[in-house]
């Protein structure tokens, strides 16, 4: 079995550990570029959400180099994820490609959805050696969201600008190459303590900013046009709840157990919406009420036309927790300049936020229920 993926941040990496140290042969495409989104746009439904277009043309170009099947996020979710594998395989094979739509389940069945299916493709390898791949595999994901967690805070406040950067692609790089599972601890923390020697401008006290929306484009910096470098380059620092590793820690572990650790994002969320909508609209709610008082603003990301983060969009104006918050709705018709802009005008927006007490004490009541979107 020759098995390609799409793209989604760097899940290519645990997923390549995986199927390396099962033996069976992944095809991960190219990294996304414009002829990705393209191939995607040019087939894909009119309408439909950016990770499908993008996705599809992931799924495209493996087909290229030769997948025989390929694998897709499916269930029963109330947005059009579900609908995901069932049109994408449709396309491909519309396309000319006979392939076979491997599909997990991310809303019933997780965790055991997900092991059923790599025992599958790894010709019935035994549980024991599909577990240790797994856990290898999901300790590279943890690897490298500890390492982003303190790129987010270097990159605000370090005096090279795009030092951090780089130590974090050698990161990655050195991370997916790796084959023993004993020596990631030591990996880690080598370039953890390698963002720590940075020359940092010590006395800078960066402003911060959350990054909350669909986990797709949040965490796919093609998506989102490399919204968390951008930041860093003038001089923010990200917050951010959502990472793969938590994700499936969450979904796949303590949900399978009935711990639901999305509680306190949901109850937050409660008084503007009482249940789940599809997707992370309910998280984008709640995240804004939770951190209302500890950022200096958020920016929520959402693909244009997608039905959770729109709900989550329109509510987000009438909450009275007082934060500014930017919507960037992203899809192939986004352009980065028109971005840039937008991102340097709120980031001067929350540098006059900060200032504005002590030049005008005694009015901050007045701006406690505004929203900038
Ligand atoms: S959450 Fe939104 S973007 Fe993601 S699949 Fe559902 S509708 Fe599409």
């Amino acid at each position: 079995m020759r098995v390609g993926i799409p793209h989604a941040g760097n899940i290519y990496i645990p997923l390549r550990t995986i199927f390396k140290e099962l033996g069976t042969e992944l095809v991960v495409p190219p990294p996304s570029t414009r002829r990705t989104l393209d191939l995607g746009v040019r087939y894909a439904p009119e309408g439909t959400c950016l990770p499908f277009k993008l996705t599809l043309g992931n799924l495209i170009e493996a087909c290229e180099l030769g997948a025989d099947s390929v694998l897709q996020a499916g269930g029963i979710g109330i947005c059009r994820l579900s609908y995901y594998a069932k049109v994408q395989k449709q396309i491909l094979h519309d396309l000319g490609y006979d392939i076979e739509m491997l599909t997990f389940d991310v809303s019933q069945n997780k965790l055991v959805g997900l092991l059923q299916l790599i025992k599958r493709v790894s010709n019935n390898s035994p549980w024991s050696k599909i577990i240790s791949a797994f856990h290898f595999g999901l300790a590279k994901l943890a690897a490298l969201d500890n390492i982003e967690k303190v790129i987010h805070k270097v990159r605000a406040v370090e005096l090279e600008k795009g030092t951090a950067n780089k130590i974090f692609k050698e990161s990655i790089k050195a991370i997916d190459e790796l084959s023993e599972h004993a020596a990631l601890k030591k990996i880690t923390t080598e370039y953890i303590e390698k963002l720590g020697q940075m020359a940092k401008d010590d006395r800078a006290d960066p402003l911060k900013v959350g990054i909350i929306g669909e986990i797709f484009v949040v965490l796919d910096p093609f998506s989102n046009m490399d919204l968390e470098v951008e930041l860093g380059k003038l001089g923010v620092e990200v917050k951010r709840s959502l990472f793969f590793s938590q994700w499936t820690k969450f979904s796949l572990f303590l949900n399978s157990l009935g711990i639901d650790e999305w509680k306190r994002v949901h109850k937050a969320a409660m008084p503007y919406l009482k249940r789940d909508v599809g997707g992370d609209g309910w998280e984008s709610v709640g995240e804004k009420v939770l951190h209302a008082k500890e950022y200096d603003g958020i920016i929520h990301v959402a693909p244009f036309t997608c039905m959770p983060e729109t709900v989550a969009q329109n509510i987000m104006p009438s909450t009275k927790e007082d934060i500014p918050v930017l919507t960037i709705l992203c899809d192939e018709q986004m352009a980065k300049p028109g971005m840039l802009t937008r991102l340097e005008a709120f980031v001067d927006l929350l540098k006059f936020r900060r200032r504005r007490p002590k030049l005008t004490s005694g009015t901050r009541g007045n701006r406690e229920n505004l929203s900038w979107h």
